[in-house]
């Protein structure tokens, strides 16, 4: 499921371009969050203006990392600033995310599921190998919280948030908090 992603034909994809003014924080259920996102084709300005919002969303929400379909736009690129700072943001664009080591258990949240903070399973370590802003390729590992947060903004650009890692019991828990996030979501689909 993780190796999959550099499996790309990039023949029958048409670029567009990016409403940037559009782009917000997008919740739980949104169709955007729960489908598989595409590769970045070109790093280009489009990508760029799309980064500095993303920033901007992220630390707004005061977040240690966003992916970019929690931006609204179903594109293979995340941002981790494990400090919450600007100038400590890094890029990842197409990362593969390969998970290392041990399991361990630990408190989560996320910008995309808000108000609800539960305790999902990740790899200790993990290895990422993506592309920077300059079309630079570059491979970390990555360890605690740099790599709870790497497995968390991958999950995202395959679809997968927090809900979808929650046992039975803190769905159970949080069933009143996501019951109000679907309610919200229909309401928003509403003409
Ligand atoms: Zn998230």
């Amino acid at each position: 499921m993780i190796e999959d992603g550099l499996q790309y034909s990039p023949r029958c994809e048409k670029r567009e371009m990016i409403d940037i003014a559009k782009c917000q924080i997008t919740h739980y259920p949104a169709e955007v969050l729960a489908g598989r996102a595409k590769p970045v084709e070109k790093i280009d300005d489009n990508i760029l203006r799309l980064v500095e919002k993303m920033k901007d969303i992220m630390l707004e929400n005061k977040g240690v990392g966003l992916a970019a379909p929690q931006a609204g736009v179903p594109l293979r690129l995340f941002i981790i600033s494990l400090d919450g700072t600007r100038e400590n943001i890094k890029v990842f664009i197409n990362p593969i995310v390969t998970p290392l080591g041990e399991l361990d258990t630990f408190d989560e949240g996320c910008l995309s599921v808000p108000g609800i903070f539960t305790k999902i399973k990740r790899y200790k370590r993990c290895k990422v190998t993506a592309t920077d802003l300059d079309g630079k390729l570059f491979i970390e590992e990555g360890e605690g919280l740099y790599s709870r947060a790497l497995q968390h903004e991958f999950d995202h650009i395959e679809g997968v948030t927090i809900v979808s890692r929650m046992g039975e019991a803190a769905k159970i828990a949080h069933r009143r908090q996501l019951k109000k996030l679907t309610q919200q979501h229909e309401e928003k689909q509403k003409p």
